[in-house]
């Protein structure tokens, strides 16, 4: 693929900044967010009118009138506008109303025949458009329709890194796992890069940290929810920041200057740095797993340690080791340190926490 610039987002400061409230709730309500926003250097103004939701019963957005809102904040504040479409019908409504840029959401993305449609609602249109991440952690789908829209001669393309959803209690409402977006990049180093603190933080007193951490990550722009009053906001009530806190977290980011020789070497630390952040996270979700069995050992009266389970695992991690050319030494210290600490854990289980 040889992706194009949007001219919308070139020349500016960086990040380039687009904001907006999650759904356009009705017009007094897009026109109060834009008229703060257009005087805070934000550079294309977001507003959901179809709005996909998990449960039935909840806001599903004011359809098709909201462009019309859309079209006076482009008109009255000169900001261009976007807005998430899910079906060739959307796509067409959203482009008779002079929508600039146009954005495939998570849940769509994960849905090839949607996708398509939307794609060939596009052919022969020059339109740029941001694809969300699928909500399930899988490149090649995310990979999949920008191909898809590419293959339909839609070439100005940017990415938005909105987090991948997970089972159970969890800190952020989308796992950031920056690996993805950072790989992505990667194979594709023109794809504007854009990360949307507000949908992995699902807080919105995260919002100000995950911005932080996308800037260090080299990130091109943040797509932010914004609400004149984000208690009373009809979707993603918890996530949506003011425009005055907006403004505080904009002025607040750290910029990281590198020369241009560091430069060369911020695209692979950036990798490497994603990857030890999901290790860690993942060896402490073994300890979990370890903590947990631990306690059926004790209720079975079984012993914590198991020669036979431990030969096995040993073997079976070395095996996998060798698949994957990593030095057996290696794959062994590894996974002593690790099956040691894991004892640890479920000896201060068995022993009711007394220090082991
Ligand atoms: C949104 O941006 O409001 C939205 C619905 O996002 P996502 O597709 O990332 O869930
Ligand atoms: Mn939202």
């Amino acid at each position: 693929m040889e992706i194009k610039d949007i001219d919308i987002f070139e020349g500016g400061k960086r990040p380039f900044v687009i904001a907006g409230p999650c759904s356009a709730e009705s017009e007094e309500q897009v026109m109060a967010v834009a008229s703060s926003l257009a005087t805070m250097g934000v550079g294309l103004f977001r507003a959901g009118i179809w709005k996909p939701r998990t449960r039935p019963g909840c806001f599903e957005g004011v359809g098709a009138r909201g462009l019309e809102w859309l079209a006076n904040v482009k008109k009255e504040y000169s900001m261009p506008v976007t807005t998430e479409v899910a079906t060739a019908v959307h796509v067409e409504a959203a482009l008779a109303a002079g929508i600039d840029v146009l954005w495939v959401g998570a849940r769509t993305v994960t849905n090839p025949f949607a996708v398509q449609e939307i794609a060939e609602a596009l052919r022969g249109v020059d339109v740029p458009v941001l694809v969300k991440n699928p909500v399930n952690p899988d490149i090649d789908l995310w990979v999949g329709a920008f191909e898809r829209l590419y293959n339909c001669g839609v070439s100005r393309l940017g990415a938005i890194h909105r987090g991948f959803s997970a089972y159970g209690e969890k800190f952020y409402r989308n796992a950031p796992q920056w690996q993805i977006p950072l790989e992505l990049k990667n194979r594709f180093p023109h794809l504007f890069l854009v990360c949307d603190p507000s949908h992995i933080a699902g807080k919105s007193e995260l919002v100000q940290e995950l911005a932080q951490q996308a800037m260090d990550l080299n990130f091109d722009a943040l797509m932010v929810e914004v609400h004149h009053e984000p208690a009373c906001a009809l979707s993603d009530a918890r996530q949506q920041i003011t425009p005055a806190a907006l403004g505080t977290i904009l002025s607040g980011l750290v910029h990281r200057s590198s020369s241009g020789e560091d430069e060369e070497f911020a695209a692979f630390r950036n990798r490497i740095d994603a990857i030890d952040k999901e290790l860690v996270a993942l060896l402490a979700k073994r300890m979990e797993v370890s903590r947990e069995i631990g306690s059926v050992k004790r209720e079975k009266g079984v012993t914590v340690f198991q020669p036979f389970r431990y030969k096995e695992t040993m073997e079976r991690c070395a095996l996998m080791g060798a698949r994957h050319n990593l030095d057996s030494d290696v794959v062994k210290e590894v996974f002593e340190a690790i099956h040691s600490e894991s004892i640890r854990q479920q000896l201060l289980i068995v022993n009711g926490e007394k220090n082991v």
